[in-house]
């Protein structure tokens, strides 16, 4: 079976579905996601989104500095630059299309009027979120803004498999070679059919998400298994960095569970800087239990990471599975609390 689009966006989480709704002003958009609309990283972030929103205390450039001295040395500065100036704007966006994030009602926590949180790496309170299921509400706006647009057409339980490229002969002195140059579409296959499709579309993009799930343990859900990066690859795309997995070190375990994230806002509502003094309040408690000496900040924790060839440091003991069921927790992080007790 053949289909025609201006657009196929591969992947359904944050990525495909904000460039859907944009492009759709522009044409016929279709997008295709290997289970449900939902099924997505996007659904399961917890914490929320940095940004610099309460002025008076913060700043676009503490914000860089925080990242860069939590990136130890390896980030491009250009890059966190841009990411940091237009992450207010984005939010924005975000809140336009429905998002709701939480807001305060204490005019001294922000003049922007959102809630900000404050997590592990930043000096400054800055976590736009939705509880601790900030991701969940995004994609829940998202995915409602998406159904409302007669321009795009959703398939679901479709597997992008190969994209499509044409090959353009390329002749230097003496020699001729075959280069892939241009994307036209891509292969994707109808698991409820087992149909393979020729979709044939303008521009393609990949919004596939990341692999963490092809390590044994991970907080990724199923679907993030790297598909997008290797069908680039075969395509002639560079590919980079590609030993950024993501990694959560503080992951429920459990025998008979999937593994389940406890949110880093969690640790953001430990001790503020340093490592933890003694005593018996229930962050030092969870924390200790949690994070190795030394290991509170991202500095010191990406420098553990680059010398260890596995760190699996998961939450075991009930105690402070028990702690998040007391101290606010439920009310703050509701989804974590919830969680951690089944
Ligand atoms: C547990 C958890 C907590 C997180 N918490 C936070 C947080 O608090 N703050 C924060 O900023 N970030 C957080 N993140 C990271 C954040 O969720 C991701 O960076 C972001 O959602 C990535 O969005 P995306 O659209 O690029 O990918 P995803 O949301 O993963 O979407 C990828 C999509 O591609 C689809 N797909 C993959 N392969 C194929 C294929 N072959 N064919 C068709 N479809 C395919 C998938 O099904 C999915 O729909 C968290 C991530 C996890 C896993």
């Amino acid at each position: 079976m053949k289909l025609e689009t201006d657009f196929l966006v591969i992947g359904s989480g944050v990525a495909g579905l904000t460039f859907a709704l944009k492009v759709a002003e522009f044409g016929q958009v279709t997008v295709v996601t290997k289970r449900g609309i939902t099924d997505s990283s996007t659904a399961v972030a917890q914490g929320g989104i940095a940004s610099v929103f309460d002025t008076a205390v913060d700043s676009f450039d503490f914000h860089i500095q925080d990242t860069l001295a939590s990136g130890d040395g390896l980030c491009n500065e250009a890059v966190v630059a841009q990411v940091v100036k237009n992450g207010p704007d984005c939010i924005r966006e975000l809140i336009d299309l429905g998002v709701h994030f939480n807001t305060t009602e204490n005019p001294n926590d922000s003049a922007s009027g959102l809630d900000l949180g404050r997590e592990g790496g930043h000096s400054r309170k800055r976590i736009v979120h939705a509880h601790d299921m900030t991701g969940q509400e995004v994609e829940r706006a998202l995915v409602a803004n998406i159904r409302q647009n007669d321009r795009i057409t959703v398939l679901e339980d479709h597997i992008a498999i190969d994209l499509i490229t044409r090959s353009t002969r390329m002749k230097r002195g003496a020699v001729i070679t075959a280069h892939e140059t241009e994307c036209c579409g891509a292969y994707i296959l109808d698991r409820a059919s087992g149909q393979v499709k020729t979709v044939a579309a303008r521009i393609t993009l990949l919004a596939t998400g990341g692999s963490g799930k092809v390590y044994l343990y991970t907080s990724n859900p199923d679907v993030a298994t790297g598909d997008g990066i290797a069908m680039g690859y075969r395509a002639g795309a560079s590919v980079a960095n590609l030993e950024f997995v993501q990694f959560h070190p503080t992951c429920l375990y459990h025998p008979d569970a999937k593994n389940f994230l406890i949110s880093e806002a969690v640790r953001g509502r430990g001790p503020s800087s340093g490592t933890p003094t003694a005593g018996p309040s229930w962050r030092n408690t969870i924390l200790r239990r949690i994070w190795p000496a030394g290991m509170w900040w991202p500095g010191p924790l990406i420098r553990s990471l680059k010398r260890a060839a596995t760190i699996r440091s998961f939450l075991i003991s009930p105690t402070p599975i028990r702690i998040l069921s007391e101290n606010g927790f439920p009310i703050c992080m509701p989804n974590v609390s919830a969680s951690a007790l089944i």
